[in-house]
Parts: C-alpha cells; structure tokens; sequence
C-alpha cells in the first residue's frame, strides 16, 4: 500500500491553526480512500524558529523536507521580526528558490456569490469565476533580493530577470494545465515598456507553437488589473512573472472572498510543497477564527499531485465537502462575515466528507 510522507511546516501566526484544520481533513479523508496512507513529520520553519534559534530555515531541515514525499506549509515571518536590513525573514521563498519550485500555481474559484464584492456572480445565474494564476516562482522581480548590496548608498536596484530556460519551462506548464482545462493561457506581462518582459512575450509565442490546440492572448499586467475586477469570468489559465503573480493573487483572492479562499502549489522538478496564498494575519492570530478553507483546498492539490487514483479521488472529495460547507452562508469564517471558527469549518467539511 503507498504511504505518502508529508512534512509539515505550520510556520507562525495562523499557520499553526490552518495547517491542524487542513491535516484533520486529511486524516478525514485519508480514511475514505483504499490503498493509501499519509505520514506527517511536523518541522518547525519561520520567524519562531529564528527567535528560538537563530535561523528561519536550518539547513538540516531542508534536508528533511527533501526527504519527504511533499510539503504543506502554513504561513511564515511576523512583522515584528525583520532582519538588520528592514525587511521580513521569507523563509517561504527562500524554499522556493533553493527547491527550485519554480511552478507556482493559483486556483481562484468562487464558491458562493455572498464571497464576491462583484455583482452578478456565482449563484444560479451568475456567470462563475474559475481559473488559475501560474506564477513564476524563481527568479523575475525577486531574483536579486538576496545580493550583496553595497551599504549606505543613496539609491536601490532590485532586477527583473528572465531567462530562456526560467520562461520556458514556466510557461510550457501553463499550457498542459490549459490543455486539460478550458484550452486558453493568457500572458501576463509588460512587454511595452521593460525589454524583460518583450523577451518573456518572445518566449510564451514560441512555447505556444508546441500546442497548436490551445488559444492565447497577451495582457499588459496593468489592464489585467482592470479585467480581473470588470471581467474575471473570461479567464482560463494566466502565467505571469513573480512579482506580477505575488500582487494579481491577492486581488485574485479579493474577488472570491480573500486570502482564506486562495489554495497554491509550488511544484519543482524534484519537489513540491503545496499552502495557503495568505501570510501569517497576525492581527487574527491565536484567535480560532482564521479561515482554513485555502490550506484545506492546498491539501487537495497535494492529494492530485500525488497522482495515484485514489488520492486523486481523495481531492475531489475534499473539494465536493468544501463546495458543500460554503454553500451554506450560515457557515463562515470572520473574513466572509460569519462567526464560525477554524475548527468549527473543518468538522463541518468532515462530515460533508461523510455525506
Ligand atoms: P504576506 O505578505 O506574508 O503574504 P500579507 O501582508 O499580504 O502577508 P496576510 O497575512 O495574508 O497579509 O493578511 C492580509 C489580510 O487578510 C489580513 O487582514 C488578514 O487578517 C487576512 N487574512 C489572511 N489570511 C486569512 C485567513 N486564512 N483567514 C482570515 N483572514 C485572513
């Protein structure tokens, strides 16, 4: 019988409290399926960690992490912890980077049309929202953050860099996402003015070729700003650079509810490690009333992507006791205006589990 090990990084803030909801689901749902069982190894990665150690992500623990057959991940770094520099410890892309997770991928579905502050969405009637965010996860706007820099200078650079192989790859999984979906990617660049960009455009029209099937279309990140508020039902599959995809997934977020409701996975060659699109919320944390439904929807991506026919089953059935729970506005989190609390969502979509 396969056993799929999974390592936990619950992280800081409401990490803790979402990763518990989403590992009950899973042990939940792990008990439907035949011929399959999970492990956990819960590894302790984050803010925390520095404060008790000195170090947000040990090397050692890398090493354990590689070990495991994937990653759920909570939240990481706390506002109040910042390195001599100013900025936040981000040990989440840190991992990214050095497991070379350069695959980030953003479902965004609207669940009930209370979720939405647009009008004339969800519902019996209304037109639905469903597509996916692919974002490129090493190397665009992010890719430098990391260099030396020289100390007491007047000025900052920080550097888009694309390369061949980066957009290549990024976008090829863009295209065999669309081909098992609504058969249409969009790029999302800004190839009018940033010669980075004009190269990344160069490269999505030459991927392109390889799938005769799949139509495409180009939008400056700007304008797609506007569309994913005017227009988001359109959309199918978008594949962006980093920094792009970082600002359009929470406004892709905004749109069906917030950060609670936006899953993602972060998928290498070699590894993938699958959270929530939300950060720590320190100002909900502790409370009990984070929303879990993001990791739990993230869960259900791991299950797929462990891609054996019971685990991929498992996701569906996760996925169906979602849809059941947040058809029932009486069953909601602080976020979308209700009072139930994160373990009150996670026993509801168990026992839809059962239904
Ligand atoms: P990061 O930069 O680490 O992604 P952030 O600064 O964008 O984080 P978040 O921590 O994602 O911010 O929080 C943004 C807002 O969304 C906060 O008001 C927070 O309370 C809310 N929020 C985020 N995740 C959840 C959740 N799971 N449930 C309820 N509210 C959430």
């Amino acid at each position: 019988m396969p056993n799929f090990h999974i390592a936990l990084l619950p992280g800081d803030g409401i990490g803790p409290e979402v990763v518990d909801a989403a590992v009950k689901v899973l042990d939940a749902t792990q008990q439907r399926l035949a011929d399959v069982t999970l492990s956990y190894e819960t590894l302790s990665v984050g803010a925390d960690e520095y404060l008790a150690n000195g170090d947000p992500l040990p090397a050692a623990t890398v090493e354990r992490m590689k070990q495991a057959d994937a990653m759920l991940l909570g939240a990481m770094g706390l506002p109040s912890v910042r390195w001599p520099n100013g900025v936040e410890m981000t040990p989440q892309i840190d991992i990214r980077e050095q497991l070379d997770l350069f695959n980030g991928v953003r479902p965004i579905r609207l669940y009930h049309e209370s979720h939405t502050p647009l009008k004339g969405y969800g519902g019996a009637d209304g037109k639905p929202i469903d597509f996916v965010i692919i974002r490129e996860n090493c190397e665009g706007l992010f890719s430098e953050r990391l260099a030396p820099r020289v100390p007491d200078r007047d000025f900052e650079t920080d550097t888009m860099k694309i390369t061949r192989h980066g957009a290549e790859r990024v976008c090829r999984e863009a295209f065999k996402l669309a081909a098992k979906r609504r058969r249409h990617v969009t790029l999302v660049d800004k190839a009018n003015v940033l010669p980075s960009m004009a190269f990344f455009r160069k490269i999505f029209d030459e991927v392109a070729t390889e799938f005769p099937d799949i139509t495409t279309d180009h939008v400056y990140v700007d304008a797609m700003a506007l569309f994913l508020v005017q227009h988001p039902e359109k959309f199918d599959v978008m594949v962006t650079e980093n920094m792009f995809g970082d600002i359009l997934s929470d406004l892709a977020a905004g749109i069906v509810g917030g950060m609670g409701m936006a899953p993602s996975a972060d998928i290498g060659p070699q590894h993938a490690l699958f959270q929530p699109s939300h950060g720590t919320a320190p100002d909900i944390a502790g409370q009990g009333i984070a929303n879990p439904i993001a990791t739990i929807l993230s869960a259900a991506l791991m299950l797929d992507w462990f891609d054996q026919p019971e685990t991929v089953r498992g996701a569906r059935l996760i996925e169906s006791a979602v849809a059941v729970v947040m058809a029932d506005p009486t069953c909601h989190t602080a976020d979308l205006g209700g009072e139930t609390s994160t373990t009150e969502i996670s026993d509801r979509i168990i026992a839809a589990l059962s239904a």
